[in-house]
């Protein structure tokens, strides 16, 4: 079994924790420090009462709700309470997975009894959450990942939903196929076509007639993705086994954003908080790597571009550096982006490294800035690194 945890409005619900003239108020994050001419990155759930969603125009946002509070985004502040929940959660499990910034996997097979069930499992998280962050999330639980993410998504916000065979078919009933994660507007408009428009429909849609229309492998993955057969190791785990032990060959992040966009702040905003969120898993499992690699998925097609670096790196600025190169590398035009991710290969052991000085000094301010915290309350100090990626 896995559970599938997705953060609730997380950035506004931060913000909204920092600082609590902005709780129970409509508050809009924007991917920059500009007011009237940035993107909505997050919505709180007062804002999203007005329609407003992450990928607005601040512009439009502000026209529905002109009293919105508005706070630009800070990538490092989220990506801190991330990191805190992703050690937080390891109090349950041994095998946490972080799937986006704020979204987590657990895997809690055989956790039952000493929990109780896995929906009290569930229950004692969203609290613990709730009690050291003062955020809400939905949890998913179910046999497969696919199921799990899809459990976070019809229970929004603040739900808790247990999938497993008994209730699937019944949770699936009229429920739009687009609520898949990796059924997009192409697929969903293909399936439409041939009249599948809903879960229940798709799960009794025969194998052959997908292997005709989208071949053998979306085919056969269309007709696996409502099941729980388990023995299709890509729905049910969304990353490969991963255990302590193991070396990885890279390691990687990689998030879809709400909007396709072609705004170059936007892009490298995201880009330099999967490079954040890379290079802390590279410093934990004490590896550092030569090789960046970008990911970018646009509307009809998707591509891969790496450059190999004499420098091997696990800084998160450094890696951000290379990417927005390796990105911009096409005579400098930034292309449409709908989804990215960042990864870093050609790893080897962290040792005696060039960067290792500026590294302690890092660790040592990372340190200091937690005393402080521990002792003065949380969020007295926060890494001001933003200030690098928002070129006005
Ligand atoms: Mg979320």
């Amino acid at each position: 079994m896995l559970m599938h945890i997705d953060m609730d409005a997380f950035f506004a619900s931060v913000e909204q924790q920092i600082n609590p003239a902005l709780r129970g108020k409509p508050v809009i994050v924007g991917s920059r420090d500009n007011k009237y001419h940035t993107v909505v990155a997050a919505a709180s759930y007062e804002a999203k009462a007005y329609g407003i969603k992450s990928g607005m125009s601040s512009y439009e946002a502000l026209k529905v709700c002109p009293h919105a509070e508005f706070v630009a985004c800070d990538s490092a502040k989220y990506t801190y309470v991330s990191r805190e929940i992703f050690e937080l959660l390891h109090d349950y499990s041994p095998c946490v997975e972080h799937s986006t910034i704020d979204e987590f996997d657990l895997r809690i097979a055989g956790l039952e009894p000493i929990f109780g069930s896995f929906l009290d499992l569930g229950k004692l998280i969203k609290k613990r959450i709730r009690e050291a962050f003062g955020l809400n999330c939905s949890v998913g639980i179910a046999p497969t990942w696919i199921l799990a993410k899809l459990g976070t998504k019809i229970r929004k916000p603040d739900g808790l939903i247990l999938i497993n065979d008994a209730n699937l078919d019944t949770i699936i009933k009229g429920l739009p196929i687009e609520k898949i994660c990796g059924i997009g507007p192409a697929l969903t408009a293909h399936l439409q076509g041939l009249g599948v428009f809903s879960c229940d429909q798709l799960k009794t849609t025969p194998q052959e007639i997908l292997i005709d229309n989208f071949g053998q492998s979306t085919g056969h993955w269309l007709y696996q993705v409502l099941r729980t057969d388990l023995s299709r190791s890509d729905l049910v785990f969304k990353v490969g086994p991963y255990t302590q032990n193991l070396e990885p060959k890279s390691i990687g992040h990689s998030y879809t954003l709400p909007r396709e966009t072609r705004d170059k702040n936007v892009i490298y905003a995201w880009l330099r908080m999967l490079s954040e969120m890379v290079a802390e898993r590279a410093r934990k499992s004490h590896f550092t790597g030569r090789t960046v690699a970008i990911w970018i998925s646009s509307k009809n097609d998707s591509s891969n571009r790496q450059k190999t670096y004499s420098i091997p790196t696990n800084d998160g600025w450094e890696i951000f550096v290379r990417s927005r190169a390796i990105l911009g590398q096409k005579k400098g035009i930034i292309p449409v982006v709908k989804a990215l991710g960042v990864s870093l290969s050609g790893l080897i052991s962290d040792c005696a490294l060039p960067l290792l000085t500026e590294q302690k000094k890092r660790e040592a301010l990372l340190s200091a800035m937690d005393r402080v915290n521990a002792r003065y309350g949380d969020w007295t100090l926060s890494p001001a690194v933003l200030n690098l990626i928002n070129p006005r």
